[in-house]
């Protein structure tokens, strides 16, 4: 399983000011997923020249850092043809969204906590969240090798504590000293993984004050707190997900 990251900032601030891109990334297996497709996603897919040949798109809620370029993103999944070519997932509010003018171009499969996907030879699990906007989804996706988990937008919460993922992707907009009632901080993040104790941990959707902190400084707090490999995203990096689990600290 491999990771393609199109953007790794998050919040209103980092958005509008592009301190960091904000296109989502992808999960490539036997089939490719896009997730969380916010302003300047298919910018990204020329300036990192990662290919346009994903069948999926995850949409975990409907704020604008996660769906701001899902319609472009159709257009790219579908090349464009007015034929049923591709699926776009995500909670009733997110898949809402989407103009009814695609109707006829992808299939629109609406999910909600509980519910599992088959994605051609992947599956997705969704997860809960708790958020400002209440219908966010995480989900654990699998493949026969790899299991991670995407935490979307959350606070940490109790079902979380249940999850045993291989490894990670965790939206930490907040840094240390922060906990926040809506979102992920770095405190929220080391208490989860004391409990549960991934492999490797991915950080990412930095905001403001995270980036401000320095996201390889708060990773390795968490690196050094929970002994677990703990990575702070870029822009257009790419993340061998085995290899990486498989890295001593
Ligand atoms: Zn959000």
């Amino acid at each position: 399983m491999r990771l393609e990251f199109l953007g790794t900032g998050g919040g209103r601030y980092t958005t509008f000011t592009q301190l960091r891109a904000t296109g989502g990334f992808r999960i490539v297996s036997d089939t490719t997923v896009h997730i969380d497709p916010g302003p300047g996603a298919i910018r990204n897919y020329k300036e990192f020249r990662f290919p346009l040949n994903f069948s999926f798109i995850f949409i975990s809620h409907k704020h604008l850092d996660h769906i701001n370029d899902i319609h472009v993103l159709i257009e790219a999944m579908t090349q464009g043809c007015k034929r049923k070519h591709g699926t776009v997932f995500g909670p009733k509010t997110a898949i809402d969204f989407i103009a009814d003018y695609y109707d006829d171009w992808i299939e629109k499969q609406t999910v909600k906590t509980g519910d599992k996907l088959k994605l051609d030879k992947m599956t997705a699990e969704f997860t809960s969240t708790k958020h400002n906007d209440s219908s966010a989804l995480g989900a654990i996706f699998s493949d026969a090798r790899t299991s991670v988990w995407y935490s979307s937008d959350t606070k940490l919460i109790e079902p979380h504590y249940k999850l045993r993922p291989d490894a990670a992707i965790v939206n930490t907009q907040l840094p240390h000293g922060y906990r926040p009632e809506d979102r992920m901080s770095i405190d929220g993040l080391i208490d989860w993984a004391q409990e549960t104790k991934p492999k490797l941990i991915i950080m990412q959707h930095f905001g403001m004050n995270l980036l401000k902190q320095g996201p390889e400084k708060e990773a390795l707090r968490v690196q050094d707190k929970t002994g677990i490999r703990t990575i702070a995203a870029k822009d257009g990096q790419v993340v061998e997900l085995e290899k990486e689990i498989e890295k001593v600290i």
